[in-house]
Order: C-alpha cells, then structure tokens, then sequence
C-alpha cells in the first residue's frame, strides 16, 4: 500500500483520495482547519503551516508528497521536500504562487500574456497605467483565488483606492482582456517524464468564479489546440515539474493569451472523473508515484457545473440520466463551492438540454447573496 501526503485538504484533496482507494493508494493531508473537506477519506494532520513537530508527523512513512493548495507557505513545502519527494517541487510552486513569478516566467519562454506591470508602491500605479491603459484589473501576487484579491478599475484614481482599500499587497496591474472566451488545459508529467494532456475545455466565470466548463471545448482551431500543447510542454519542460499541471488561457482573435498557471489538479478538470478514461486525480497520483499515465481521451461530451453558496435539490439532479453529484461534506456559505454536477452525453444537442435542466436547478436555489464577490 503506497501512502501520498497532500499539502491542503480541501475538495480536491478529497477527490484525490476518492481516486487512490481503488489503486491501494492512502492518503494524509495535511490542513490547519478542523472541517477540512478531505478530513473524511484521508488521513487528517490538522497543524499550522509551521508547525515543525506536525510536519515530521506528516512526512512520516510518506511514499510521496504533492499539494492541492498554491498557497502553501513556501518554508513548508522546502521542510516536507526535505523528508520526502515533493512532486511538483518547492521551486515550481514558488514560480506559480506569485502571479508575478509566473508572468515572468511566461515572458522568459515567450509565452503571451496580458500587459502587466508590478505595484509595490502608490508611486508605481501611474506607470503601471502606462502599460494597460483604458481598463484594468488589479490583482495580489499572492493568495488569491476564486476572483478574490481583485478588482477591475478603470483609472489611475480607482486603481490608488482599490490598492489601498485591498490591503496595499504587492500586486500586479494587468490590461484588461476582451476575450471570445475563456479556454484551460489540464496536463500531468509523470516522474519517468512521460507527459499526457487533457482535451482543452471551455469555461465560464462568473464574479471571478468558474460556473461552467465544456469538455472537449467545441470549435477549437487546430493552431490554437497546438499551441495550448507547446505552451505546456515548455512550461512542463522548464519547471522539471511533476503531476498535474493547469493552464488558464484567453482566447482571442485565434490564438491563446495565458492568465494562469496552477501548480495542481483543477475544477475546470472536475469533467474528467466521468467524462474520460483516467480521471485528473488518478492521473496527478500516478504521475507522483511514477506509474505509467492514463489515457486522458474523452468520453463523449461533458459539462461540469459549480454549486456554490446553497445546495440544490439533490433528487431532482440525481433523476437526470447521465448526470453525477459530487458533494464535498461543506456547510453552505455565501461564495462557496459546495459540490459540482458533470452531465455526460454522447452528441452536444443532448448535452445541451442536461446543461439547461441542471442550471435551472442549481441556480434556481441560488440567492444573489450566494455569489457575491469577486471582479
Ligand atoms: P484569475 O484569478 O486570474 O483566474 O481571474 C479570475 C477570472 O477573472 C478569470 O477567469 C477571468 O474571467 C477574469 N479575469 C482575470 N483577469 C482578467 C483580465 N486581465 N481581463 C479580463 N478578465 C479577467
């Protein structure tokens, strides 16, 4: 039986555990919280980030050690990749948890992202509006996520409050993009170096959260699937990095701007459980355990939809063919993903009509208040 540590013990911690089992394969996670979601199929070491004692604990007869969290203090991933294999490594978090390392990381490879400039300071916003211009989005460098830490601002006087307002964090300003659509793509590299990639997928934010994807994403050009693959295998090849990997990209005007690197498995690849031979959480603990790789080809079509803020009728989403319910055990609470429904079908007229039925039914228990927040 292998054991894997999990820095982070959210939902995704959880659905990698739910993908062990059947593989013999147990997992710790490791989370300050007492309700952490993967608290009830794993292992739980609940203990602050810097706890010495608790991070020996957790290291522990580990065969492997991975994260589900890009927040991890970076001084806790170095303690654990001292005692056990850390896949990926303290440095490629380092280069993804800071949306400034990662922009320079894209540019170094000549990857194309939106202008950007750095704002430490008050003094640097007026530059920094020299490189966006018109409309802007201002976003922390660090512990972000869901479309928290930023906000769209539309002059050098908005940016100035909203900084100050935010916490005066170190940020970066970015231009505002006028996307057609917004496009990710899951990808793992195994410890052998054996890399395997998902079909790119559609998504629809919504207030900075992700609401909807489409997978395989329909219409999508041969030159843009192919520079999605080449994107990946640089920023794979660069970072020596190991598991899965997810890469947030805009679409526009035929080809592909990248706005995200997660260092981790991804709600945008929630689809793959049901919607394709190997599930993204199977194929992040194979490839940190060094097994061969699973087929990442899809199953017909899917659509995965969020459920954020308040439960649903579950028997009504349980009634409908083809379609499966994922709860992650969470109090419901204003802006939280609380679980997510994937529909399957075979042709994308089908597909269509689940994905009208389940919306009905997961945003008619919606209130406003439920998803507040965000840009
Ligand atoms: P992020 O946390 O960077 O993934 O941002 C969350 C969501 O906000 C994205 O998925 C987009 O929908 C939107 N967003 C972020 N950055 C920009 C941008 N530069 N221009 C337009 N929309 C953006």
């Amino acid at each position: 039986m292998k054991c894997v540590g999990v820095l982070g013990g959210g939902q995704l911690a959880r659905m990698l555990a739910l993908a062990g089992h059947p593989l013999g394969v147990r997992l710790r996670v490791f989370d300050p919280t007492a309700d952490a979601p993967a608290g009830a199929v794993a292992e739980h070491v609940r203990a602050d980030w810097g706890d010495a004692g608790a991070i020996e604990r957790f290291c522990d007869g580990l065969d492997a050690a991975t994260l589900e969290f890009e927040s991890v203090p970076i001084a806790t991933a170095r303690a654990v990749a001292a005692r056990v294999r850390l896949a990926p490594s303290a440095d490629a978090l380092a280069a993804t948890q800071d949306r400034l390392a990662e922009k320079e990381l894209a540019r170094r490879l000549g990857i194309e992202t939106a202008g950007y400039a750095k704002i430490d300071r008050a003094e640097d916003i007026a530059a920094a509006w020299g490189r966006t211009g018109g409309r802007a989005v201002l976003k922390q460098r660090t512990m972000g996520y869901d479309g928290r830490g930023q906000a769209v601002v539309a002059s050098p006087q908005d940016t100035l409050l909203a900084w100050e307002s935010g916490g005066r964090y170190p940020s970066v300003l970015e231009k505002f993009v006028t996307f057609e659509r917004e496009l990710s793509l899951v990808a793992a590299r195994s410890t052998a170096g054996e890399t395997a990639a998902y079909p790119l997928v559609e998504n629809v934010h919504r207030e900075g959260m992700l609401r909807r994807t489409l997978a395989p994403a329909p219409g999508v050009q041969a030159e843009v699937a192919a520079q999605a693959a080449s994107i990946a295998e640089h920023i794979l090849r660069e970072l020596d990095y190991v598991g899965v990997i997810t890469l947030e990209f805009f679409e526009k005007e035929g080809r592909l701007l990248l706005n995200e690197i997660a260092p981790r498995v991804h709600n945008s690849g929630h689809w793959s459980i049901e919607g394709s031979q190997t599930s993204q959480f199977e194929n992040h603990l194979r490839a940190v355990l060094g097994w061969p790789l699973g087929s990442t080809r899809p199953v017909g079509c899917s659509a995965l939809l969020n459920i954020i803020g308040t439960l649903p009728d579950t028997t009504g989403i349980l009634g409908l063919p083809d379609t499966h319910l994922h709860l992650y055990g969470k109090e419901p609470r204003r802006g939280r993903k609380l679980g997510h429904v994937t529909a399957r079908a075979d042709d994308r007229t089908t597909l269509e009509n689940r994905i009208r039925a389940l919306e009905q039914m997961i945003e008619g228990a919606a209130t406003p208040r439920d998803t507040e927040g965000g840009p």
